[in-house]
């Protein structure tokens, strides 16, 4: 059994005590006024307060730091969803632990939101047994994804309604706008190729039919096997691969030993996953396209 399933047994005995004893935990207690809402990690936390302006107050259930592809809920994680109305999650196999979570937690009046539903989504593998969770990194995407978070406010806070639509579509044309700019300026550049930390990015590949190879697989984790490495660095050489672009939490190590082989340069490269202080997801977005695009020339 995981550590997290037996920790949710207590989570239960946190919130009779929160309740009998009439205290309350700073964390956990959304402002008044407010609508509490919990998203799992930093790209829809950004999502859902650009549909929800100043009536959400919305926190990550994954903290700060720590790689969601490797994350265990604990007790102190899921105080925030004892008073949540709604819980957004990307889906996809992105929250592997949000079914058990929510249904051990036992807020009834909580909804939980899988922004990604109707996202014409990637297989991970060859065998098709499951999805690519990274669609919030295709601009494409995000514009379904954003579409559900603010229906799902809307059915949650009708009175409303109108405020989260209006919100939604003008975050969306800001997305789509940046989406165009990018497909512009991809179709000139001679090269496909480039090289990542995991492989978060086919999504954003399909946006601008670009092909992405990387040093960890798709749910990252692990590090690559020496035979692996040298394939890739066979195939930067092949492809004149100039940059790899490098995330601070997969094998930045790894990345770094590939840059210095082949003789490309290491750039940092967004996934979203985490809160990057003072960078906003468009900040992010534009970051990573333009230093896609200017390793490509
Ligand atoms: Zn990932």
């Amino acid at each position: 059994m995981k550590l997290w399933r037996i920790a949710l047994a207590c989570v239960l005995c946190t919130a009779a005590l929160l309740t009998g004893c009439g205290s309350s935990a700073p964390e956990s207690q959304p402002p008044a006024g407010k609508i509490p809402v919990v998203a799992s990690f930093d790209a829809m936390k950004e999502f859902t307060e650009a549909v929800g302006g100043d009536r959400v107050a919305v926190t990550t259930l994954i903290p700060a730091g720590t790689e969601p592809h490797d994350f265990q809920p604990t007790p102190h994680n899921l105080k925030s969803l004892l008073h949540a109305r709604l819980f957004i999650c990307n889906g996809l196999g992105m929250e592997p632990w949000a079914d058990e979570v929510t249904a051990a937690v036992g807020n009834e009046s909580l909804i939980t939101v899988d922004a990604s539903r109707g996202v014409d989504a990637i297989p991970a593998d060859s065998r098709r047994e499951r999805f690519d969770p990274h669609c919030w990194l295709s601009l494409e995407a995000a514009q379904t994804e954003v579409q559900n978070i603010a229906d799902a406010l809307a059915g949650a806070d009708p009175d409303h309604a109108d405020y989260y639509q209006k919100n939604a579509a003008a975050y969306k044309e800001e997305l789509r706008s940046l989406l165009e700019e990018y497909r512009a300026k991809f179709q000139s550049v001679p090269g496909r190729h480039f090289v990542t930390g995991h492989a978060a990015f086919a999504y954003l590949c399909r946006d601008y039919g670009l092909i992405q190879d990387s040093v960890a697989p798709v749910f990252a984790g692990g590090e690559p096997g020496p035979q692996q490495l040298a394939r890739l660095a066979d195939l930067c050489r092949e492809y004149g691969v100039k940059t790899i672009f490098v995330e601070e939490m997969v094998s930045p190590r790894v990345s770094e030993t590939l840059a210095r082989e082949v003789g490309a340069d290491a750039e940092t490269i967004y996934t979203m996953e985490s809160a990057e202080e003072g960078a906003s997801y468009t900040d992010r977005m534009r970051d990573n396209l333009e230093k896609i695009y200017r390793s490509l020339q």
